[in-house]
């Protein structure tokens, strides 16, 4: 028979440790200044909520949502913004955001179009990175952690409609029984 069984790949401990090291790097590379945090919907959502509190500075918190053309779990490689950030980021520190980057497909769209407002400076920060997959080159000035080529969930990245909630991050196999 076949069952599928959860493996969880990091804890709710690990990544709160991780989070708070990425806040503590992001806060003392930008000591001084203000910044504009670019949360990318719906996937960074939990992540972003942790990393802005684990920010010393004074940051201001936007969100945008895009979608990719085509359907699954798969970038179609053209990027639509759904719902644009409502801040004015004109000379502004920009951080963008995201759960994961995959293909690079999402947030290069979302950069060339950010860039398009002259922030004074426009960065990425992602929980997760997976560079087995990328399609097209995207700066990553902050990352989490870097994984294999796995479908992860959990922490804000979903399974179908679910486990955007769950605290830890994890992968569905198929086990035969
Ligand atoms: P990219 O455009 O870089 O291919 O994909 C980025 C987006 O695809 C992420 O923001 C996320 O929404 C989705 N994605 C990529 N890999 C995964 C994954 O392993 N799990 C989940 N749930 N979403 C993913
Ligand atoms: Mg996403
Ligand atoms: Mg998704």
């Amino acid at each position: 028979m076949t069952k599928t069984r959860d493996r969880i790949l990091f804890s709710r401990e690990q990544i709160q440790a991780r989070v708070a090291e990425l806040g503590k790097q992001i806060t003392e590379e930008y000591a001084g200044k203000e910044i504009v945090v670019v949360s990318l919907l719906r996937g960074s959502f939990v992540f972003a909520a942790d990393l802005v509190r684990e920010i010393d500075l004074q940051v201001n918190v936007d969100f945008m949502t895009t979608s990719s053309y085509g359907h699954g779990e798969e970038s179609a490689g053209r990027v639509e913004i759904v719902h644009d950030i409502r801040t004015e980021i004109e000379g502004k520190d920009v951080l963008v955001v995201d759960d994961i980057l995959d293909t690079g497909i999402t947030m290069r769209g979302v950069l060339d179009h950010l860039q398009q407002k002259r922030p004074a400076s426009l960065k990425t920060c992602t929980f997760l990175d997976k560079p087995s997959r990328r399609q097209v080159d995207v700066p990553l000035d902050y990352t989490g952690i870097t994984i294999e080529d796995l479908f992860v969930a959990g922490y804000g990245l979903n399974l179908g409609d679910y486990a955007r909630n769950l605290p830890y991050i994890f992968v569905r196999e198929t086990v035969e029984e």
